[in-house]
């Protein structure tokens, strides 16, 4: 169906055999004896090679011929001449279905740097890196299903839209059909959300993770996968506004079991990646080792193909959060006063904290487990000592965390002691309340942010440049 791609035509044998090639120009190049012109369609990050002789095609169609411009290229397949590809094309007919004024364009065969091209979303698809990046967005979501699907879980489609304000993991985006301009008011003069669209106050989801535990205790093992928004105003190349999110949630997992899944989910996605995505990670590769160059040798990171055969390869070091403090303290930065934010036991870790253990203490990713109630969640599992939860972090080299998850409370009078002593009203959540009421099981589960994963797959610093249209403060345009 459809014409062959340029993907599948680099690996036909060429037999002089007539083939049809559409796709966008690269470069165009002409010398003496020919004239090559790139060809790309997006399939590969690798290019066709057409020729053409001069004096084939007419100048005025050849300047119509530009970087960018959308051709359909007709012609015979033969062995290459030149190094660089097996094949190319012995052009006999050129179509220009779009042209691309070099005056106007502006992706012209030249390094643009990543925040220009942020602010060309529209086209920086067409670039080799940008492409590369969302083929390979593209394997690591597939893999997740894939991942998910044999292991026996089912995917569970959670709203986007939202009544309980009660995860507390971020600022909620309003969902609203209220007149801004003339808003009901109640009585005392507060806004009167009964008349508005849901007859309620409605956010969207910061998280699916509610939601995916009622699945789990009824479908045992259940995921989520989808966009996810938190209006924190917060500048990093971590965060986004609008980011997607995996959550599986298992009935009868405890925090070890939920442990091993992390690890195995996170190593089994990168493999494969890994062996679907090679042309794609040499040639990220490839661009972080040019914008390494500038560093100092010792402040260069691994290769990216090393640094995910590592992460497969070993085991995540698994260590208490009490055993991480004890770690810092003992620390340089720390005995140094190198260290932005203090260290003690209690403090949230920030990510100096986390990069300290991952990547210059362990050198590995780090699964960080049982951190001190008042730090995480409501409906986290208390311990027996009462003082720490069952949570677990999963940190990345580069990343920090990319996992954050726990061992749910699954006592009805804890989990509702706990809802009181963070003041939530029990009312807002007496469904999430009632599975602990009919049937209640020990159960986990994680979330990973889908992008926070694509970063450290791809190398790529900014968290902004691994999805296509990044929403970020100010920033919605495309
Ligand atoms: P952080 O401390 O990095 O802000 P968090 O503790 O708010 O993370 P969780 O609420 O546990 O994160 O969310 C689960 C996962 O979702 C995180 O481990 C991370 O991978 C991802 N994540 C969280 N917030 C964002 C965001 N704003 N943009 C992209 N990914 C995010
Ligand atoms: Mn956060």
């Amino acid at each position: 169906m459809g014409p062959l791609q340029i993907k599948d035509i680099l690996q036909t044998a060429p037999e002089n055999q007539s083939v049809v090639v559409k796709g966008w120009v690269r470069t165009k190049r002409e010398s003496k004896n020919a004239i090559f012109i790139a060809l790309n369609d997006g399939s590969t990050i690798n290019n066709i090679q057409a020729v053409a002789e001069p004096g084939q095609f007419s100048a005025e169609l050849l300047l119509t011929v530009t970087t960018g411009s959308c051709l359909k290229v007709t012609g015979q397949l033969i062995a290459s001449q030149g190094a660089g590809q097996t094949v190319e094309v012995k052009i006999s007919d050129i179509e220009v279905y779009g042209t691309a004024d070099p005056e106007e364009y502006p992706l012209q065969p030249k390094k643009h740097s990543l925040e220009f091209l942020r602010e060309i979303a529209h086209l920086r698809p067409r670039t080799n890196t940008f492409s590369a990046i969302l083929r390979i967005r593209h394997a690591l979501a597939f893999a997740v299903h894939q991942y998910f699907n044999d292991k026996g879980f089912f995917y569970l489609h959670t709203p986007v839209i939202t009544a309980s304000d009660a995860e507390g993991a971020g600022e909620m985006f309003r969902v609203t059909t209220l007149d801004l301009n003339n808003l009901p008011r109640t009585e005392e003069g507060a806004i009167n959300f009964k008349e508005d669209f849901f007859g309620r106050e409605a956010n969207l989801t910061v998280s699916g993770q509610l939601e995916g535990e009622l699945g789990a205790m009824a479908l045992s093992k259940i995921y989520t996968f989808g966009p996810t928004f938190r209006a924190e105003n917060s500048n990093t190349t971590r965060h986004l506004a609008e980011f997607w999110m995996i959550e599986p949630e298992m009935a009868f997992f405890e925090l070890e079991d939920n442990m091993d899944l992390a690890e195995d989910f996170v190593k089994k996605v990168i493999t494969y990646a890994l062996i679907n995505c090679k042309d794609d990670l040499n040639f990220l590769q490839n661009r972080l080792t040019e914008e390494e160059k500038s560093k100092p040798q010792n402040e260069r990171s691994l290769p990216l193909l090393e640094k995910l055969a590592f992460v497969v390869d070993n085991p995540f070091e698994r260590l208490t959060y009490t055993e991480a403090i004890d770690i810092l303290l003992k620390s340089k930065p720390h005995k140094e006063g190198k260290f932005q934010f203090p260290v003690g036991w209690g403090i949230d870790l920030s990510s100096e904290h986390e990069r300290y253990l991952v990547e210059k203490h362990f050198k590995k990713p780090v699964i960080l487990t049982n951190y001190p109630r008042e730090i995480k969640s409501f409906y986290m599992k208390l311990d027996e000592d009462g003082k720490t939860v069952r949570a677990m972090d999963v940190l990345f080299p580069g990343i920090g965390e990319i996992i954050g998850g726990s061992q749910r409370e699954e006592n009805y009078e804890k989990l509702l002691g706990r809802v009181k002593e963070i003041g939530i009203d029990p009312e807002n959540l007496w469904w999430y309340l009632e599975t602990r009421k009919f049937g209640t099981a020990p159960h986990s589960g994680f979330g990973l942010g889908f992008e926070r994963l694509v970063q450290f797959v791809t190398g790529m610093g900014n968290i902004r440049d691994v999805i296509p249209f990044p929403r970020y403060p100010k920033s919605a345009e495309f």
